[in-house]
C-alpha cells in the first residue's frame, strides 16, 4: 500500500485518496464539493503521480493532463460509497 500525504493538512495517510478523513469530513468526499483551491491541489498530486508512473525521467507535457480527471475521481468516489 502506498503511503501518501494529506494534500491540506500534510498528515500521512495510508489509504489511497488525497484527503486524510479529518480533511474529508470538512470538505466532503466528492471532488465536486471540494472548494477550487483543493480540486487543483488534488489535480496537480494526481497528475504528478502519474507523471513518475509513466515515464520517471521525463517531464509530461501539460497538455497532456486528461479532462476527465475529475469525473474518474467521482467515479472512484461513488464505488466507494457503495461499499460502505
Ligand atoms: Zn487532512
Amino acid at each position: 500500500m502506498t503511503q501518501t500525504r494529506c494534500i491540506v493538512c500534510d498528515k500521512k495517510i495510508t489509504y489511497q485518496f488525497t484527503l486524510c478523513r479529518g480533511c474529508e469530513d470538512e470538505y466532503g468526499k466528492r471532488v465536486a464539493d471540494w472548494p477550487p483551491w483543493l480540486a487543483y491541489l488534488a489535480r496537480e498530486q494526481w497528475k504528478e503521480k502519474k507523471r513518475r508512473k509513466r515515464n520517471p525521467d521525463r517531464e509530461l507535457p501539460f497538455s497532456d493532463f486528461p479532462e476527465n480527471f475529475i469525473d474518474s475521481l467521482s467515479h472512484i468516489d461513488d464505488k466507494d460509497k457503495d461499499r460502505f
